[in-house]
C-alpha cells in the first residue's frame, strides 16, 4: 500500500503533465484534497507532505477535524457538499472556500452570515451540466441570473463555477461537459464583469482530472487517488 506522501507525490505530477500538455501555465491548477470520511491522521498526513488545501463534504465531520488539527497552521477548508440552510452559519463562520451553492437562499444566508473578520466568502456556483442527472446545481440556464444576484451580496467573493459531470460518460462527453462549464464561466465574466472575480473552475476528481485540466479546471477535487477507496457510505451528518 502506498503513502500519502506518495499518493500525493503522484497526483501532482498528474496534474503537472496535464497542465503542460494543455499549454498552460505552471502551477494554474490547485490540488484540492477531498477528505470526506477520512480521519485527522490521514490530513495531518497529508499536511506533512505540504498539502494544505482540504474538501469537506458533511459539516459536523469537518467542524470535528478542525478541531482535531487546529495546531497545524496554514490549511485551508473547502466546503464541497450539498448545503442545507440550517448548516450556513457554521459554513460561513469556519470555511475559506464553498464550492457547492446552487440558490440564491444559501448564498444569501451565507453572505449574511459570514464574520467581516474573516473577510469574504470565497464561493463557487455549482453547475448541473448533465440535465438527465438529479444531482445538485443550477442549470445553465439559471446561471446568468443567480450569478447576478449573488454578485450583489457584500461578504462573498464569487469566483467562479463547479461541476460534478456525470462520471459513466465517454472520454468525449466528459470533455464536452467540463468545456460547457469553461464557456459557462467565459461568458459571465463578459456580461457579469462586476458580479464575481469569475478565476476559478471546480472540476475534474480522480479518474477524470486530466479532461478537466485540458479544459480549462483551476481546483481539482481528488479523494479516492489520494487516501485509497472510501468506505461504503456511512452516516452523515
Ligand atoms: C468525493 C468527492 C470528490 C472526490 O472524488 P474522488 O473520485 O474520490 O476523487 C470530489 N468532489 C466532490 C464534490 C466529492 O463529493
Amino acid at each position: 500500500m502506498s503513502s500519502i506522501a506518495d499518493n500525493i507525490e503522484s497526483v501532482t505530477r498528474r496534474i503537472q503533465k496535464a497542465t503542460l500538455q494543455a499549454g498552460r501555465e505552471p502551477g494554474s491548477v490547485r490540488l484540492l484534497a477531498v477528505s470526506k470520511t477520512r480521519p485527522p491522521e490521514d490530513l495531518l498526513a497529508a499536511t506533512q507532505a505540504g498539502q494544505m488545501a482540504f474538501g469537506e463534504n458533511y459539516v459536523q465531520e469537518a467542524l470535528d477535524k478542525m478541531t482535531a488539527l487546529n495546531a497545524v497552521e496554514g490549511i485551508e477548508w473547502h466546503f464541497i457538499g450539498p448545503i442545507q440552510s440550517n448548516k450556513t452559519r457554521q459554513i460561513a463562520e469556519s470555511f475559506s472556500w464553498v464550492h457547492s451553492v446552487d440558490r440564491l437562499k444559501i448564498a444569501r444566508r451565507l453572505s449574511e452570515q459570514r464574520p467581516k473578520s474573516l473577510g469574504p466568502l470565497n464561493l463557487c456556483l455549482q453547475v448541473n451540466v448533465n440535465s438527465e442527472d438529479t444531482k445538485s446545481g443550477c442549470s445553465l440556464a439559471e446561471l446568468p441570473e443567480l450569478a447576478a444576484a449573488i454578485g450583489e451580496l457584500p461578504n462573498l467573493n464569487l469566483r467562479g463555477l463547479m461541476a460534478i459531470p456525470d462520471p459513466d460518460q465517454s472520454e468525449a462527453e466528459l470533455r464536452k461537459s467540463f468545456r460547457q462549464l469553461a464557456n459557462a464561466l467565459t461568458d459571465l465574466k463578459e456580461k457579469y464583469p462586476e458580479a464575481g472575480q469569475f478565476d476559478t473552475l471546480s472540476m475534474g476528481m480522480s479518474d477524470d482530472l486530466e479532461a478537466a485540466i485540458a479544459e480549462g479546471a483551476t481546483w481539482v477535487r481528488v479523494g479516492s487517488a489520494l487516501f485509497g477507496n472510501r468506505p461504503t457510505k456511512q452516516s452523515q451528518s
